[in-house]
C-alpha cells in the first residue's frame, strides 16, 4: 500500500487525499462514441482507497487546519535510513497559547498490511482539553473519476479494534481496515465518531484528554488491512475472517514496529545503498529512488506488479507498462531475485487474459497488454493498446534477461518459456513477409517512440520480436535436450505444432531490421529518413510540451521523437553493437529526441556515457535523479515517476557503474564524472553479494559475501574474491558538450 503526503489532520486548502493498495481498482466501462472491434470494453485504473491516517483535533472550539492556523517552525521529513516519516510544527490557538504538534507515520515493510502513526501534542504554555478523532475513512473522491468508488458494506468495535469494511463500486473488491490506538494519558472520554454524509463509510472514536502545560500526549494508532479481490467472496464471510488477521497483525506497538521498520532498512541500505562521495545532492536523489523502489514493490507476491506511478498518485491509473521489464526488472534482478521472479509470475499468472486479447485483435498467442492491473487491456486509446506491440517482447526480453542473470532453468522450464512460446505466436501471426524483398516484418505499429504511430517495421519491435523468436528456440532446444519428456509435456500443454519452431527460425532470420552495416544508423522505421527534419530549439515554449500541445497527425510528420526507441537496442544487446555503431546512433537520435518521458533521461545517460561524453551522460543522471525531490517536470503531484526511478538506479549501475549484463558474463566499464570524488554500488549476481568502488583513479570490486565470481573489467575476464580486484580507471577520453537544448521529460 502507498499513501499520498497528505496532512493527516485534514486540510481546507488544494489536496489529494490518497491512499492506494496494490492491485485494488475500480472499474468501468469505456465510453467510445463508436467501439470498433478490438477496442477493450472495459476499464480498469487503482482506486483511491482508506484515508487511515485520518485525525482531527480541537481545541478551544478550533479545529487544526494548516489552511487556516497560525503555524511555525513547520518541518516535514522523510528519513530513508528509518523508513518514517515525521512533521512537525508548532500551532498558536487563536484563543491563545501554543501546542507543538507531531505526527510520525510509517508504512511497514516487514508488515505490509500495517501501517502507524503516532500523535505527539505539547502544550507549550497552556493547560486545557484537546478533543481528537482517529478514523478510518472510505470517503475520499478518486479525483479523476470524480466521485468516491466505494460502497460502506460494515463497520463496528472488534476485541481492541474499531473495524469497517467497504467494497469498490464496479469490480466488487473489499478492504476490511481496522485500527487500535493507546495513549501515554487516559482520555476522559471515548465516543463513537460519525460523518452527517456518508457514515456508512466513516468508521471513528472520539477521544477527549486533558492537556497539562509541558507534558506531551502521545497517541499510537496501528492500522491493519485485508484485502479480497475475488468479488464472490460473500460480506460476512470476509469480515469475519478479516478481522481475526487484523487481530493477529495489530498484536503489535508503535515502538516495535519503529524498532523493525528501522532494522529493516538499516540491513537494505547495507546491501543496497549507492553512495557518491562529493555529490550530496545527487546521492540523495538516487537513495530517495532506490527507497521508492523498494517500497512500491515488496516482492513477496506475485500477483502484484509495478505501475507507472507506483502508489503515489492517480495519473496512469496504478497501472503497469512494459516499463517493468525494461526498466524496472533490472533492478529487481541484481537487488532482489525473488522479487524479479515474482514479477515475471505475475506474467505468467495473467498469460490466460494475454491470449485472450490476442484473439479479439485477430491474432495468436499471448498479446500482453498496453496497460493492466488484473492482465487485461485497460488502455482505450486504440493506437497505444492496439499498435505498441512491443510490449510481449518486453516480457520476453524479461524472462530472457532474469533467467540469463540468475541461471533460474526451473523459472523458464516451469513459466518462463510457456510464455516465450506464446509470445513468438503472436508475433508470427501479427508479422508478414514482404513481396517486395522477401523479407519477415511487422507492419502498422507504433514503437516505443510514441510520437510516430502506424509505422511499419520499426526497428526497435521487430528487433525484440526476432529476439523473441530466438530465445523460444534455444529454450526449447535446451529443454529437450535437458529433460526431453518436459518439453514433450510442455508441447502438449500449448499444443505446439511441428512446423513452428522452423517458421519462427525463418522469420528470425529474415526479419527486417532496418540496419545500414556500412554506416552503423538504424533507420527508427521504414521511412523514417524522409520525414522532414525539425530543429527542436525553434520550437516555441508555448508549443511544449508536444504531448499535450500538439495534435497526433502534427506529430508524427517529423523526424522529432518522445524518448529513445532505437537506442534501446545498443542497451539491452550491448555486445551486439560497436561502439562507433552505438555513437552514430546516439549522435544521430538524442538531438532528435524531446525526452517527453522520465523513460528519456536514464536510456540518454548510459549510452552517453558509454560513448565518453560524459558532462551530457552527468547532465542527463541528474536530471533523472531528483525529477520528483525537485519537481522539474512540475508533475509530481500527480505522482512519482518509478520508471525514471528505475532508470536512475541504471544510470548509475549501468551509465557510470558500466555494468552490461547480456554478455556471457557480467561485463563493466566503469567511469566517474569528473565533480565525483568517488561513488560504490552493490549488486547480487549469481550467489554472491558484489560491491562495486569507483574514484578518480580506479575501481575495485570485491565480493562482500557469496561465492567468487566471474566477470569482465574492460573486456578482461577477472575473478573476484573477497580479497577483490583493482583497476585502473580508463575513461574513454571523447567527450562533447550537448548537441540538444535540455527540455522537460513530461510523462
Ligand atoms: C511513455 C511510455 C511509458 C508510459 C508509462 C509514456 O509517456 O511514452 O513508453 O510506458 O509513459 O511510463
Amino acid at each position: 500500500m502507498g499513501i499520498r503526503g497528505q496532512f493527516d489532520e485534514g486540510y481546507s486548502g488544494d489536496t489529494l487525499v490518497g491512499s492506494y493498495f496494490n492491485g485494488v481498482f475500480a472499474e468501468q466501462p469505456h465510453i467510445y462514441p463508436n467501439r470498433l472491434k478490438g477496442f477493450p470494453e472495459r476499464n480498469h485504473f487503482m482506486v483511491n482507497a482508506v484515508n487511515w491516517l485520518y485525525t482531527r483535533m480541537t481545541i478551544h472550539g478550533e479545529t487544526l487546519d494548516l489552511a487556516q492556523a497560525n503555524i511555525s517552525e513547520f518541518v516535514r521529513k522523510l528519513d530513508l535510513r528509518t523508513g518514517v516519516m515525521t512533521r512537525s510544527f508548532v500551532w498558536k490557538l487563536k484563543e491563545g497559547g501554543r501546542l507543538r504538534v507531531k505526527f510520525t507515520r510509517l508504512l511497514s515493510m516487514t508488515q505490509p498490511h500495517l501501517g502507524g502513526q503516532r500523535i505527539e501534542l505539547e502544550p507549550l504554555d497552556f493547560s486545557g482539553t484537546v478533543s481528537v478523532i482517529l478514523g478510518l475513512d472510505f470517503t475520499p473522491p478518486h479525483e479523476s473519476a470524480g466521485r468516491n468508488l466505494w460502497n460502506g458494506l460494515k463497520k463496528g468495535s472488534h476485541n481492541s479494534s474499531t473495524a469497517i469494511m467497504a467494497e469498490t463500486v464496479g469490480s466488487g473488491q473489499k478492504i476490511l481496515s481496522a485500527f487500535c490506538y493507546c495513549s501515554n494519558i487516559a482520555p476522559s472520554s471515548s465516543t463513537e465518531a460519525t460523518l452527517k454524509e456518508n457514515a456508512e463509510k466513516f468508521v471513528g472514536l472520539n477521544l477527549d484528554f486533558a492537556l497539562t502545560r509541558g507534558k506531551t500526549l502521545t497517541i499510537d494508532k496501528l492500522i491493519a488491512h485485508e484485502v479480497v479481490k475475488d468479488r464472490r467472496t460473500v460480506a460476512d464471510a470476509f469480515w469475519n475472517s478479516a478481522l481475526k488477521r487484523t487481530d493477529e497483525i495489530l498484536d503489535t506497538t508503535f515502538d516495535e514496529e519503529l524498532v523493525k521498520q528501522s532494522a529493516h532498512w538499516d540491513g537494505v541500505w547495507k546491501q543496497f545503498d549507492i553512495s557518491i562521495d562529493g555529490d550530496p545532492a545527487n546521492e540523495q536523489g538516487t537513495r530517495y529512488c532506490i527507497f521508492q523502489m523498494l517500497s512500491t514493490y515488496h516482492g513477496v507476491d506475485p500477483r502484484l506488479n509495478v505501475g507507472a506511478k507506483g502508489l503515489t498518485g492517480e495519473v496512469y491509473g496504478g497501472l503497469t507498462f512494459w516499463d517493468t521489464e525494461t526498466y524496472c526488472l533490472p533492478f529487481y534482478i541484481f537487488t532482489n531475485p525473488a522479487a524479479a521472479r515474482n514479477l515475471l509470475c505475475f506474467r505468467y499468472n495473467t498469460l490466460p487474459q494475454a491470449k485472450e486479447r490476442a484473439r479479439e485483435l485477430d491474432c495468436e498467442g499471448a498479446r500482453y497488454p498496453m496497460t493492466t492491473i488484473d492482465g487485461t487491456e485497460a488502455c482505450g486509446v486504440w493506437h497505444h493498446g492496439d499498435l505498441e506491440i512491443h510490449v510481449p517482447a518486453a516480457v520476453a526480453y524479461g524472462v530472457w534477461h532474469y533467467v540469463h542473470i540468475t541461471g533460474d532453468k526451473e523459472f523458464l522450464y516451469d513459466y518462463g518459456l510457456e510464455m516465450l512460446i506464446e509470445i513468438s505466436r503472436f508475433y508470427a501471426s501479427h508479422g508478414d513477409w514482404s513481396p517486395k524483398t522477401g523479407e519477415f516484418g511487422l507492419w502498422g505499429v507504433m514503437g516505443a517512440d510514441e510520437f510516430h504511430m502506424m509505422v511499419h517495421n520499426n526497428a526497435y519491435t521487430n528487433t525484440m520480436a526476432k529476439k523473441t523468436f530466438e530465445w523460444t528456440l534455444q529454450a526449447i532446444k535446451e529443454l529437450e535436450n535437458a529433460k526431453p519428456s518436459r518439453m514433450k509435456s510442455l508441447a502438449r500443454k500449448v499444443n505446439l505444432k511441428k512446423d513452428e519452431p522452423s517458421r519462427w527460425k525463418k522469420m528470425a532470420g529474415k526479419m527486417r531490421l532496418q540496419h545500414n552495416k556500412k554506416t552503423g544508423l538504424i533507420e527508427q522505421h521504414d521511412g523514417y529518413f524522409d520525414l522532414p527534419h525539425i530543429d527542436l530549439q525553434a520550437i516555441p515554449v508555448e508549443k511544449t510540451p508536444i504531448c499535450g500541445k500538439l495534435p497526433y497527425i502534427k506529430r508524427s510528420r517529423h523526424d522529432w521523437i518522445k524518448q529513445p526507441d532505437v537506442l534501446l537496442l545498443p542497451l539491452f544487446f550491448s555486445h551486439e553493437y560497436t561502439l562507433e555503431e552505438k555513437r552514430v546512433n546516439f549522435e544521430y537520435y538524442e538531438p532528435k529526441c524531446v525526452h517527453e518521458s522520465s523513460l528519456s533521461p536514464g536510456v540518454h545517460s548510459i549510452l552517453a556515457t558509454e560513448i565518453g561524453k560524459h558532462e551530457m551522460a552527468f547532465e542527463y543522471v541528474q536530471y533523472a535523479s531528483r525529477l520528483d525531490l525537485d519537481d522539474y517536470n512540475r508533475n509530481t503531484s500527480q505522482g512519482l515517476h518509478m520508471t525514471s526511478m528505475a532508470a536512475t538506479w541504471m544510470s548509475l549501475v549501468y551509465g557510470f557503474g558500466g555494468m552490461r549484463s547480456d554478455g556471457k558474463r557480467l561485463s563493466f566499464n566503469p567511469s566517474i564524472p569528473k565533480k565525483w570524488k568517488a561513488f560504490s554500488f552493490h549488486i547480487v549476481y549469481r550467489g554472491a553479494l558484489l560491491e562495486i568502488k569507483v574514484d578518480q583513479k580506479q575501481a575495485t570490486f570485491r565480493v562482500l559475501q557469496g561465492t567468487p565470481v566471474e566477470i569482465d573489467i574492460y573486456g578482461e575476464k577477472h575473478t573476484v574474491k573477497e580479497s577483490g580486484v583493482t583497476v585502473k580507471l580508463s575513461i574513454p577520453k571523447k567527450s562533447s558538450k550537448r548537441s540538444s537544448q535540455k527540455r522537460a521529460a513530461h510523462k
